[in-house]
């Protein structure tokens, strides 16, 4: 096929389980999904290797029974993670597939391939998928595809959102945008349903995936998406109710026929396809059932489950949601009686009990289903392809404002995180602060970079550090200016400036081994709650340090303009006495610094005779 140059506004939605590509048809002002070879409006983010040739999508996912060691999925988990992330080593658990580590700590999948062994990275699998959905979109479209915007969940880090461009760049795409698959999801509801956009709304988004499970409060108003907060729960998805059937399963099996089969990789992948489907068809009828001839070896398994059972199962997991949807509320300083509208989106949002729970939380509130949950992220990213290449032309100053997931800061003397960027900022962002130097004639600045909301800086995450090379002259006090900007991307740089002598630093955080996990970010956003009354104390202690560790300074530099011998010895026997407090910093408490910065300042006050 010789392929046309007309330039298509393409959204893809690489999801954890299914992947989804959407275009904006500007003839005909619409955004239509595109359907793959199958047939199939989605298509398995699945990826197999065999001795003949490579999979993707169906294909793969077909054959998934008999060739499970080498057929990969979930692989959007391992994106951007370390190898000995808490939730990398629990999947590794259910996974048919081997993942080491490589030298660096970075996953790798191992899989036999023509024969030979081959060790993959997530990034890649993610780009055979994305591979597909651009040949999906090529086909059906008849013309080249390059421009794209991809979705990532609203909690992934600036590592997982870069590990995803990067994806997209090995696809040979260009990534216009990375946009949360909330805010996709906001923007496609809103195009959809625009009489209702009028004056303020929010609007929160239930996203409840295949693998993941994220929550979204989003304000539209006029022509401007604001997400106001969001909140994720990192292994919460379809894939656990799965597993949880499967579980149920293999002990009922071992306990009805004697036979253990959990084992055995291909029997447990036919039972967890068999489960998956049943749990779809829970969520419109109230029993089904699940037969799988020559399970193991003779053994034919046939079985039923009640909806009832399902939801007993799972009860957990569920509730497990709905206090996710009330952090997210009490992040965004929202009562439930805010919300407008409750968008449900992913494929695990159709389950009744679900639905149901989400329902009596808003006491009775209809929810948004109108929408295809598997199809409105991709819907919303092709929409922001088209804004991002045509302009508002169709959709009138429409602004998308995103968040920062965690603060962003930099370390000061005595272990204090300063916050630069607070959490949940909408991004873009730019934002400068100045800063002093805390030493004379220091060679270089070292300016340290970190993210989270713990008040001591150590508690929180390194992101980064890099030194400013400024005037060696300068004294304490010296100013200096610090910026943090976030594109709209979510990547991060900082920039170190000294005024005075021309000098600048910075350093962009890029993909590295060292960032953090999605599950690390929630867990430092639990934690810094659960420790805020600490937290605030400790802050405390540290401003009454550094307030007393100034004036000792200050005094020592204005001693030699007193002449009286009487009175400079009087001060330096308090200066001594400070710093003899200074030193037992650890066991003095903060209000011993206070008392004693008040009568240092009247002491020093009444023999210099001048006002602090
Ligand atoms: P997503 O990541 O949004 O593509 O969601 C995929 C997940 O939704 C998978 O775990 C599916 O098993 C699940 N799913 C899709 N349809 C249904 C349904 N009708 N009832 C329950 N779960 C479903």
């Amino acid at each position: 096929m010789a392929k046309q140059k007309k330039e298509w506004d393409v959204g893809i939605d690489l999801g954890t389980t299914y992947s989804c590509v959407a275009v904006w048809l500007e003839e005909h002002s619409r955004v239509e999904i595109i359907h793959n070879d199958q047939g199939n409006r989605i298509t398995p983010s699945c990826v197999a290797f065999t001795e003949n040739q490579r999979l993707i999508g169906d294909a793969a996912k077909n054959q998934a029974a008999i060739n499970p060691t080498n057929t990969l999925f979930d692989v959007k988990r391992l994106i951007g993670r370390r190898y000995s992330d808490p939730i990398i080593q629990d999947d590794l658990k259910l996974w048919p597939f081997k993942v080491n580590a490589d030298s660096d700590e970075k996953p790798m999948m191992i899989v036999s391939y023509k024969g030979q062994e081959k060790k993959i990275s997530a990034e890649e699998i993610s780009s055979m998928v994305l591979t597909k959905m651009r040949d999906i979109a090529e086909a059906n479209l008849k013309s080249e595809v390059k421009n794209v915007v991809v979705t990532v969940p609203a909690y992934f880090n600036d590592s997982q959102r870069q590990a995803t461009k990067d994806a997209g760049t090995i696809a040979g795409l260009n990534v216009m945008r990375i946009i949360n698959e909330p805010t996709a999801a906001a923007l496609a509801y809103c195009l959809d349903k625009r009489a209702n956009c009028v004056g303020e709304r929010n609007i929160l988004i239930f996203d409840f995936g295949g693998g993941t499970f994220d929550v979204s409060l989003l304000t539209i108003k006029g022509d401007v998406f604001e997400v106001k907060a969001t909140a994720g729960d990192t292994h919460l998805g379809g894939e656990d109710m799965d597993n949880r059937m499967v579980k149920y399963f293999v002990k009922e099996i071992k306990r009805k026929q004697k036979v253990d089969i959990s084992g055995n990789p291909r029997a447990l992948r036919r039972l967890r396809t068999a489960c998956e489907r049943a749990k779809r068809t829970l969520s419109s009828a109230v029993d089904t059932t699940i037969e799988i001839d020559a399970l193991s070896g003779s053994i034919d398994f046939c079985s039923s489950i009640t909806r009832a059972r399902f939801e007993e199962l799972n009860l957990d997991l569920f509730q497990r949601c709905m206090e996710t949807v009330e952090r997210c509320l009490v992040d965004s300083k929202m009562d439930k009686s805010d919300v407008d509208d409750v968008v449900l989106v992913g494929g695990s949002s159709r389950i009744p009990k679900v639905q149901q729970l989400l329902q009596d939380y808003f006491k009775g509130k209809e929810l948004c289903t109108s929408i295809n949950p598997d199809e409105v992220v991709a819907y919303g990213a092709a929409l922001q392809a088209a804004l991002l290449t045509k302009g508002n032309k169709f959709v009138p100053n429409l602004v998308l404002l995103d968040v920062t997931p965690l603060s962003l800061g930099i370390l000061l003397k005595g272990d204090l995180m300063d916050v630069v960027i607070p959490r949940n900022t909408t991004i873009p962002v730019v934002k400068k602060k100045g800063y002093v130097r805390i030493e004379d004639f220091q060679s270089a600045v070292s300016i340290q970079v970190y993210e989270g909301e713990r008040t001591r800086a150590s508690d929180n995450n390194l992101l980064g550090f890099f030194h400013l090379y400024g005037n060696p002259n300068a004294p304490r006090g010296h100013p200096l200016t610090v910026s943090f900007s976030i594109d709209a991307d979510g990547i991060l740089t900082v920039i170190a400036e000294e005024e005075s002598s021309g000098s600048k630093n910075w350093i962009t955080v890029t993909n590295d081994k060292g960032k953090l996990s999605t599950q690390e970010i929630m867990r430092m956003i639990q934690e810094a709650e659960k420790y805020k009354a600490e937290d605030q104390k400790y802050e405390k202690k540290v401003m009454a340090i550094n307030a007393l560790d100034d004036f000792v300074y200050k005094i020592r530099n204005a001693i030699d303009d007193v002449d009286n011998p009487q009175k400079k010895t009087k001060i330096n026997k308090a200066i001594a006495e400070t710093e003899k407090l200074l030193d037992a910093r650890e066991q003095t408490e903060t209000e011993v610094f206070v008392d004693h910065l008040h009568r240092m300042k009247s002491l020093i006050e009444s023999i210099m005779k001048i006002k602090f």
